[in-house]
């Protein structure tokens, strides 16, 4: 369960908004998920998916290098400055930045996934718009059509070759030439064969109340 404080929807939709505003210029994609963009009257949290801009750098002798800071978090660490978010914490898992933070005044907690692979915009996007029904659905349809998600939600088109730990893994990582592109959401549901649902439909079909 969440620990932040929950909040009308009004007020939790305006506070997105105004992070949005903020940070958008440092972002190729931004957009509100969760039970906001589910329009619940009742927000325990909010939720960002930040698509960044690419950044790709090159060391001294031409090698690529990961880039680990981008002009995002510079930009939030300002808002933080100006007292306006706070830390909760800040940690990569699975190829994706996720960043916990809580706003000041009211104490609405906001998680920012921060998608660089933009093949996974789309996955992201409806894993984290939920509800948690939903995004179970999601796995197991593709899992039915011989299919699976790994790795920050990068869709491979074939069986899962072996089993780890319970999660599926493909030898090729992101490198796989079977990953199947989904930089949009309606993507998403086609390579999944599901029916498009709106964000408020997946919530009356797979929210529990
Ligand atoms: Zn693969």
């Amino acid at each position: 369960m969440s620990k932040g404080r929950s909040s009308p929807y009004a007020l939790a939709k305006g506070l997105a908004e105004k992070l949005i505003h903020s940070l958008e210029k440092y972002c190729d994609k931004m957009e509100i998920a969760g039970s906001i963009r589910r329009l619940k009257q009742i927000v325990h949290d909010i939720e960002i998916v930040a698509l960044v801009k690419e950044q790709a750098m090159d060391d001294l002798f031409g090698q690529p290098v990961e880039v680990t800071r981008t002009s995002l978090d510079d930009a939030i660490d300002l808002l933080w400055d100006n007292e306006l978010l706070a830390w909760r914490y800040d940690k990569l898992k699975g190829g994706i930045k996720h960043k916990r933070l809580f706003h000041k005044h009211t104490g609405i907690q906001c998680d920012l996934y921060v998608v660089s692979d933009r093949r996974a915009w789309g996955s992201w996007l409806a894993v984290r718009t939920g509800p948690v029904g939903f995004s179970k659905f999601m796995m197991q349809k593709a899992l039915k059509l011989d299919m699976f998600f790994e790795d920050g939600f990068l869709l491979h088109n074939h069986k899962a070759p072996y089993e780890r730990r319970g999660s599926s893994r493909c030898a090729y990582g992101a490198k796989c030439p079977k990953i199947i592109p989904l930089p949009t959401e309606v993507m998403v549901f086609e390579a999944l064969k599901i029916p498009y649902l709106s964000p408020e439909q997946r919530e009356v079909k797979f929210g529990i109340g």
